[in-house]
């Protein structure tokens, strides 16, 4: 399950605890995207990603966490990654790639769409207001590689996370505690302007 995760939260994991299941699979490798270059700004340092992310999934013996995106120098692209999973993995192993049906949309703009539909086939959880079916429908080579899971709409994100930090908002629940507690140990989404002035130093500016 490849995101920027930033933060992760309940959404991602209801997901991918439910393309376990549904799916029978064997583990579910988390891949924080390193600099992804759909969103280049503004994009939270990826050790932090990646720490929240092995918060977030360490009570599931089934979930791991992978750094193949974040140790790699430079833009990373699905495709590559892919590859590179596929070789850390006995070669009969089947790769699915777990996304919210909103991530199929941007397959039609990835490097190499055919490419990436060969080395993995999808899992499209179901996120409010997106229609998987007209999607797939427009991609050459998803019909039968792209497949859709039913999941309990969990209408969170990470920019809604991010923005009701930034406003002091809670955030519990949405995310687990683990990782509430280290976007509010490490003032994560906190915008600059929110931070105090520090207090001139005594005797300063008094001539
Ligand atoms: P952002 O708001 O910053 O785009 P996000 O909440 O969409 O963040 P990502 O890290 O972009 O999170 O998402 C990683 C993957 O998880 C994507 O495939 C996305 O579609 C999926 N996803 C995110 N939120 C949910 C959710 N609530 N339910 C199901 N899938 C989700
Ligand atoms: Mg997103």
């Amino acid at each position: 399950m490849g995101g920027t995760f930033d933060p992760i939260h309940h959404g991602h994991l209801v997901a991918a605890e439910e393309a376990r299941w549904q799916f029978d699979l064997d583990k579910v490798v988390f891949v924080p995207t390193g600099q992804p270059w759909q969103k280049p700004v503004g994009v939270s340092p990826a050790e932090d990603r990646y720490q929240m992310t092995l918060i977030a999934t360490a009570s599931n013996p089934a979930f791991a966490v992978s750094r193949v995106e974040i140790d790699h120098q430079g833009p990373t692209y699905t495709v590559d990654t892919l590859r590179r999973l596929r070789r850390q993995h006995p070669g009969d192993t089947r790769l699915y790639f777990i996304t919210g049906a909103d991530a199929v949309l941007q397959i039609l703009t990835w490097k190499q769409p055919d490419q990436v539909l060969a080395q993995a086939e999808f899992i499209a959880a179901t996120r409010p207001g997106f229609d998987l079916d007209r999607l797939v429908s427009q991609v050459p080579g998803a019909a039968g590689r792209v497949h859709r899971m039913e999941i309990p709409a969990l209408a969170i994100s990470s920019t809604d996370i991010r923005a009701r930090a930034a406003r002091g908002a809670p955030i519990q629940y949405l995310v687990p505690d683990g990782v509430a507690h280290y976007i509010h140990k490490h003032a994560l989404y906190r915008p600059p302007a929110a931070a105090e002035p520090p207090d001139p130093p005594a005797g300063h500016g008094t001539q």
